[in-house]
C-alpha cells in the first residue's frame, strides 16, 4: 500500500500555518522511512505540532476560562483497535506522548491526576511553561466581551457563568455581568492510526473534556481508514464525527466526501474540519479555514 501522512492544525489555523502542518507531515513520513508503523508516524507528527507553539496542543494550549489553568486532551487509536487517551492532564510537554502510554496499559482512557501519575511513571517530560502570549490575549479578549451574549457562542449565550464557575479561583470580576491538532496515516504494511491532542476550545470551565480524548468523536482508526476532527468538543462527541466518517469510508465513499457529508449535519455557526484516510485515497474538509498538509515517505 501507498504510504501516506495527513495533519491538520485545527480549525480557524490560518492557511500560513501550513508550514507547521508541513514540517509534521515530513517527521511522520520520516518515521515511516525508518520502518516506524502508522501509529509511531502519527504519534511523532503530533508531538512536533504540540512544540510549534501555534497551534492549540502542546505549548500552544489555550487557557481555561479562568486565565490560568491549563488542561490538556490527546487521544491516539490503530486500526488493530488499540486505543489510548488522556483528558485534563496538567504539567506535560507532549500530551500525545501520554496518550501513546495509556496505549501501552490494560485501560483506554485516564483523566486528570491519575493521567498526569501515568505520564510520571512512563518517564514523560514535564512541562511547567505557562501559556502563550497568543493565548493570553484569545483569553483577554474573551473576557473583555463576554459582557455581550451577543458575542458569545451559541451555546454560551444564556449561560450564568456565577452558578457554573467551578474553579477554586474566584469569579474575576470582568466575567460576572478554538484549533486543536491531528494526524492520520496509513503505512505500506496498511494499518491506519490516528492521534490527536489539544488544549481545548474557548470558553472552557475546570474539567471540561472535548472530543479529542473520546474514541469515535475527536479520532478514530478502523479496518477502511483513520480520521481525526476539530472544532467544537461538544457538537463532535454529539454527532460522533470520526466514526461517521469511517462508516462512510467503509460504504466505499472518499474521504472527502464523507468528512464533507459529516460537516453537513453541523449548524454553520459551528467550527468543523476533519483529515481522513482510506486504503486508497486521502482527504480533508472544514467548515473554516484549517491549515493541513500530506506526506509520502
Ligand atoms: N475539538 C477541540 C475541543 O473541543 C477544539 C478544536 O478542535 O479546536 O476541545
Amino acid at each position: 500500500m501507498d504510504p501516506i501522512v495527513l495533519t491538520h492544525g485545527g480549525t480557524k489555523s490560518p492557511p500560513e500555518w501550513s508550514d507547521g502542518c508541513e514540517r509534521a507531515a515530513r517527521v511522520g513520513a520520516a518515521v515511516l522511512r525508518a520502518g516506524g508503523s502508522a501509529l509511531d508516524a502519527a504519534v511523532a507528527a503530533v508531538r512536533d505540532m504540540e512544540d510549534d507553539g501555534r497551534f492549540n496542543a502542546g505549548r500552544g494550549s489555550c487557557l481555561r476560562f479562568d486565565g490560568i489553568t491549563l488542561e490538556m486532551d490527546a487521544g491516539v487509536m490503530e486500526s488493530t483497535g488499540r486505543i489510548g487517551a488522556v483528558a485534563a492532564l496538567r504539567g506535560f510537554r507532549h500530551p500525545v506522548d501520554a496518550a501513546r502510554a495509556a496505549l501501552e496499559t490494560p485501560h483506554v482512557l485516564y483523566a486528570g491526576e491519575g493521567a498526569a501519575l501515568l505520564a510520571r511513571a512512563f518517564a514523560l517530560e514535564p512541562w511547567e511553561g505557562g501559556a502563550s502570549e497568543a493565548m493570553r490575549e484569545r483569553h483577554r479578549k474573551i473576557a473583555s466581551t463576554w459582557g455581550d451574549p451577543a458575542a458569545r457562542r451559541p451555546a454560551w449565550r444564556d449561560a450564568d457563568l456565577g452558578r457554573l464557575w467551578n474553579f477554586r479561583t474566584p469569579l474575576p470580576p470582568e466575567l460576572r455581568p478554538e484549533d486543536t491538532v491531528g494526524a492520520v496515516v496509513r503505512d505500506a504494511a496498511g494499518r491506519f492510526a490516528a492521534a490527536a491532542s489539544t488544549g481545548g476550545a474557548i470558553p472552557m470551565l475546570l474539567g471540561r473534556v472535548g472530543d479529542t480524548p473520546l474514541p469515535g468523536a475527536g479520532f478514530w482508526a478502523g479496518p477502511h481508514g483513520a480520521v481525526a476532527a476539530t472544532g467544537i468538543g461538544e457538537e463532535i462527541i454529539r454527532r460522533l464525527a470520526c466514526r461517521g466518517i469511517h462508516d462512510r469510508l467503509s460504504a466505499g465513499v472518499s474521504p472527502a466526501e464523507a468528512i464533507r457529508a459529516i460537516t453537513e449535519t453541523f449548524p454553520g455557526d459551528v467550527a468543523f474540519g476533519a483529515i481522513a484516510v482510506s486504503a486508497s485515497e486521502s482527504g480533508e474538509h472544514a467548515n473554516r479555514s484549517m491549515a493541513f498538509a500530506t506526506a509520502r515517505p
